[in-house]
């Protein structure tokens, strides 16, 4: 009998346990465990696990996500781990938020190439570019770094996927609420964005691609995930609209120590080469690139606009630039990487940038290819 009622007791016990974390707690527990909240409780069962821990790793998550840390499983807490998000851990072997050490995984180089090797079925493949060269542009304005859209072998392949399983960092599955995922920096580095979504070419609330893209370019440059205000907040739902790094974000600092800030505005006379140099129609003006910057000129050769970053006029362009001129209707091309722009003034034609290959399909392949 007292045999008995020690099992009776034993199933009471495991059955109590069990059912102690409702089915909303379970799920919350998976989420939190997928992504990095529980250290050395990664063997505990879901339902097992201990209701204080997980109340205290909510407290953390809704820190991060900007709701009242309260550690209860309230309605806005179960909408952020129902919604999107990045796939890449909050906290884990690379990443952490607030506590990125970018010293060891940074690109040693400063011109990073990128490609997109397979395109979204939603979006079309020019609009795509264009979003992703704005992206990498976007991170560019503020690093001593320069990103190049080329045609083969580049070091930052861009891919629109239903599914990937590469490793635990760098997965997700068909049907998941992953936005995309990205590998660490180093020689090459692998973006997988998720083509079941829908993606937005505004820089709206939603689904915005251009936004997706510079999160995972801040992966891929070593930064981990910060908190709700931060462009490496790790949830879409709850982002803000941005269309610069603000000055407050952890994130523009961290890439700023790993990567220097902008090289300082050099003077036309000291510097060692000029990227391009043009004239304007009637030979009214003329232009000096060099980097990010350019310079402009009067017919004296009086520097009436001195110099400035490239993105300041021409709002698309970050530079370097690789050829340019005006013609004599004042309509003036930009050549960079494997692309052109056509401006009149400032203002970009519809339709670009082109790809300089298919503006000039007859054009020699050795000059035009990459
Ligand atoms: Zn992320």
């Amino acid at each position: 009998m007292l045999y008995f009622n020690v099992i009776i007791y034993i199933i009471i016990f495991i059955s109590g346990t069990a059912s102690s974390l409702t089915s909303d707690e379970i799920k919350a527990v998976q989420y939190l465990k997928k992504y990095g909240y529980f250290d050395g409780q990664s063997d505990t069962a879901p339902c097992n696990f201990d209701k204080v821990i997980l109340e205290n790793a909510l407290k953390v998550f809704q820190s991060i996500a900007g709701l009242s840390v309260t550690g209860a499983l309230d309605e806005a807490t179960l909408n952020i781990i129902n919604g999107h998000r990045c796939g890449m851990k909050d906290f884990g072997k690379y990443y952490n938020v607030h506590d990125v050490d970018m010293g060891s995984i940074t690109w040693s180089k400063k011109n990073v190439t990128f490609a997109v090797t397979k395109y979204p079925s939603y979006l079309r493949a020019d609009v795509t570019d264009d979003i992703l060269m704005k992206a990498f542009g976007f991170m560019s304005k503020h690093i001593n770094m320069i990103f190049t859209n080329v045609l083969y072998a580049p070091d930052i392949e861009i891919q629109f996927v239903k599914s990937i399983k590469r490793n635990n960092y760098t997965s997700f599955d068909e049907g998941s609420h992953v936005t995309a995922v990205s590998t660490v920096p180093g020689i090459l580095g692998k973006i997988y964005i998720n083509d079941e979504i829908e993606w937005s070419v505004k820089n709206k609330k939603g689904f915005s691609l251009f936004r997706t893209a510079v999160h995972q370019i801040g992966h891929i440059l070593g930064l981990g995930h910060g908190n709700f205000t931060s462009i490496m907040s790790p949830f879409v739902g709850i982002q803000h609209e941005f269309n610069e790094l603000k000055s407050s974000d952890d994130a523009l600092n961290i890439l700023q120590t790993a990567y220097e800030s902008l090289p300082k505005k050099s003077s036309l006379c000291s510097a060692k080469s000029i990227d391009t140099i043009f004239f304007t129609r009637s030979y009214q003006y003329l232009y000096v690139f060099i980097d990010k910057y350019f310079w402009k000129m009067d017919s004296n050769r009086d520097k009436i606009e001195f110099p400035k970053l490239i993105s300041e006029k021409w709002k698309e362009l970050i530079g370097p630039v690789d050829a340019g001129y005006q013609d004599e209707n004042g309509w003036t091309y930009i050549f960079m990487g494997t692309h052109m722009w056509k401006y009149f003034g400032n203002n970009l034609e519809d339709g670009y940038p082109m790809k300089i290959n298919e503006v000039f399909s007859n054009g020699p392949e050795e000059v035009f290819s990459d």
